[in-house]
């Protein structure tokens, strides 16, 4: 069972991982039926799985975590109401801007340290109840926080942050992707991050290696709202257990795995240090993500990744000096030693 994937080392996400043979295996071996007639049997397994792992009463399984997260928003709010969340949010960045476009939802942002944000911020974006002012509705967390560098939250501010939001009338969302690695990095159940929030999101298509899905859990109430915008927004798939299989295994293979990816980040992180001309603090390199800094001296971010690439190694240039890597199960420790001979070779070019 060939995976046609080419030889380079493919940093840019841990989105990009192919299937490996036996969850393959599972998924051709997968039962199927109709989700959306409600008896497809593989997805309706996935999904306790899920309720089971978050300590959640339900959950819903999707095509990805936009859409997860669209949910979540879509079903707690009504038009006019408001979001709080961190400027850097996956949801706010990277999702077309769907709470807005389809939630009609504003959102009031809050500029977080690495992604992470306190009760005095969230305070501060509380409105007034005024007929003037949207309704402060939702707080969204993420966890780890991507754009932040792959920040985890720890459990205690997770705590605090919550009951304070709650105690200022907030439902709270969790954007937990990644929150695999988080619970991998910490030590901490899924479900003691997962009983803080109405609604948990989770990607399976990250770091957990299957190739499409993610999921979106909370109480039956929020979730019986959240089934019905799944088919208004064209998520409610049929034979979906082919895919759901993959998920499973995932998650009953692919987690403790995840350490192994944060300690080739930390190599990769501590190799880049070491490099003259790039910047990073390799203590912020938490779990999965590294971003670093080609420095004002030498080339520009765009330039660095095209010379790379020529190298058969690719990252992403996120601005004009920012660099995102990032490790998966399809990169051992063998990729991240290429990647540092190609990062030094680059440079040295640049260096003469
Ligand atoms: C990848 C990601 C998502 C969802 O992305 P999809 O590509 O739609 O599956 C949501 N939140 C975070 C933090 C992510 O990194």
């Amino acid at each position: 069972m060939g995976t046609m994937k080419d030889n380079r080392v493919d940093l840019r996400s841990d989105t990009v991982t192919h299937p490996t043979p036996a969850m393959r295996e599972a998924m051709m071996a997968a039962p199927l039926g109709d989700d959306v007639l409600g008896d497809e049997p593989t997805v309706l397994a996935l999904q306790e799985k899920v309720c089971a792992l978050l300590g959640m009463e339900a959950a819903l399984y999707v095509p990805s975590g936009t859409m997860a997260n669209l949910l979540a928003i879509r079903s707690q709010t009504e038009p006019g109401d408001e979001l709080i969340g961190e400027y850097g949010s996956h949801f706010f960045r990277h999702e077309g801007g769907g709470y807005a476009a389809v939630a009609g939802c504003s959102v009031n942002l809050i500029h977080g340290e690495r992604g992470l944000i306190d009760e005095a911020q969230i305070s501060a974006r509380i409105r007034p109840r005024d007929v003037h002012f949207p309704v402060s509705r939702l707080l969204c967390l993420e966890n780890t926080h991507n754009s932040g560098g792959g920040t985890v939250w720890p459990l205690e501010r997770v705590e605090a942050v919550t009951a304070h939001a709650r105690g200022l009338g907030l439902r709270c969302h969790l954007d937990g992707a990644r929150l695999m690695n988080a619970c991998v990095k910490t030590g901490h159940a899924p479900a003691a991050y997962a009983r803080h929030f109405d609604t948990v999101s989770m990607c399976f298509s990250k770091g957990l290696g299957a190739p499409v899905g993610s999921v979106l859990a909370g109480s039956e109430e929020t979730l019986a709202r959240a089934r019905r915008f799944r088919k208004m927004f064209g998520g409610g798939m049929r034979q979906s257990g082919l895919l759901a299989a993959a998920a499973i295994y995932a998650l009953d293979h692919h987690v403790a795995r995840l350490a192994d990816d944060h300690a080739r980040a930390r190599r990769l992180a501590e190799a880049i240090a070491t490099t003259e001309g790039l910047e990073i603090d390799p203590a912020t390199v938490e779990t999965n993500i590294i971003f670093f800094d080609v420095g004002p001296q030498c080339l520009a971010a765009p330039e660095f990744c095209r010379a790379l690439e020529e190298r058969g190694v690719r990252m992403l240039a996120m601005g004009p000096r920012r660099v995102r890597a990032v490790t998966h199960l399809d990169v051992d420790d063998a990729c991240i030693e290429r990647a540092i001979a190609a990062i030094g070779e680059v440079m040295a070019t640049v260096a003469a």
